[in-house]
């Protein structure tokens, strides 16, 4: 039966979308994720176990604070919500084996660091370094320790390609256009996913990373195009979400054309 699982896998998520806001909160600040507890950032009051329950107290409390009426920004909901969806879909897609349970540890990864671009655009450390070792660790369960090692080739060369595009991108235009935590969740994807689903994530990544420029031009003027600094790592990041789930069935339509 897939019922009982499947709502675990929605209380699991909802719980750890609760402790990716604190992570996404605190971690590029190199808080702790531990100490202090759960505090208003506004008030400073602490919150109380009953006000802190995933989507239920942010439904009941209408948004705000009680203690001073802070409204809570809607990525907080919004991330437990996200989480939740994720877990539900790694189980029903991949089932509770090694593999449903991996793909369920790669969605928080990614989705924080997605959501941690684009409020920082940093993408710290401290969740992608244990990201790429999980991801070796990962591929070695499923397929022993060549696929281990092999694990490990993939992230050396998914960060040497950006680094790559990178001093490119130096010597071009004389400015950053990714940064060395680009390279990192590259490692971090490759290691996981192996390299054709990487290189489909990096390139879904790109196009609606320029998508999203244009339509941004063509909102603003140009003037404000050349300030635009696109937090890159959330259009990967979210990509290679996508390709978790839809990858397998695009590179076999891809592959085929080859045959
Ligand atoms: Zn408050």
């Amino acid at each position: 039966m897939i019922v009982a699982p499947a709502i675990f896998s929605v209380l699991f998520g909802l719980a750890f979308g609760s402790f990716l806001n604190v992570c996404i909160s605190r971690l590029p600040r190199h808080e702790s994720i531990v100490h202090p507890g759960s505090r208003c950032p506004a008030c400073m009051r602490p919150i109380v176990p009953g006000d802190n329950l995933p989507l239920l107290s942010w439904i009941l409390l209408g948004g705000r604070c009680r203690n001073c009426g802070w409204r809570i920004p809607w990525r907080y909901p919004l991330v437990e919500l996200a989480m939740a969806a994720l877990f539900l879909l790694s189980c029903l897609i991949f089932g509770v084996t090694v593999e449903g349970v991996g793909v369920a540890i790669l969605c928080f990864l990614l989705l924080g660091l997605s959501v941690m671009d684009a409020e920082t655009m940093l993408l710290p450390d401290s969740f992608t370094l244990p990201g790429i070792a999980l991801g070796i660790v990962y591929s070695g369960l499923r397929g022993g320790w060549r696929a281990g090692l092999l694990a490990c080739a993939y992230a050396l060369a998914a960060a040497a390609i950006i680094l790559l595009i990178r001093g490119a991108y130096l010597l071009v235009r004389k400015q950053e256009g990714m940064g060395l935590g680009d390279a990192k969740l590259l490692a971090l994807i490759a290691a996981w996913l192996g390299p054709w689903q990487t290189l489909l994530a990096l390139f879904l990544g790109v196009i609606a990373a320029a998508l999203f420029g244009v339509l941004w031009m063509a909102r603003k003027d140009r003037s404000g195009f050349r300030k635009l600094r696109l937090p890159f790592g959330s259009f990967l990041g979210a990509a290679a979400i996508y390709v978790v789930f839809e990858g397998e069935p695009i590179l076999k339509w891809y592959f085929q054309f080859f045959r």
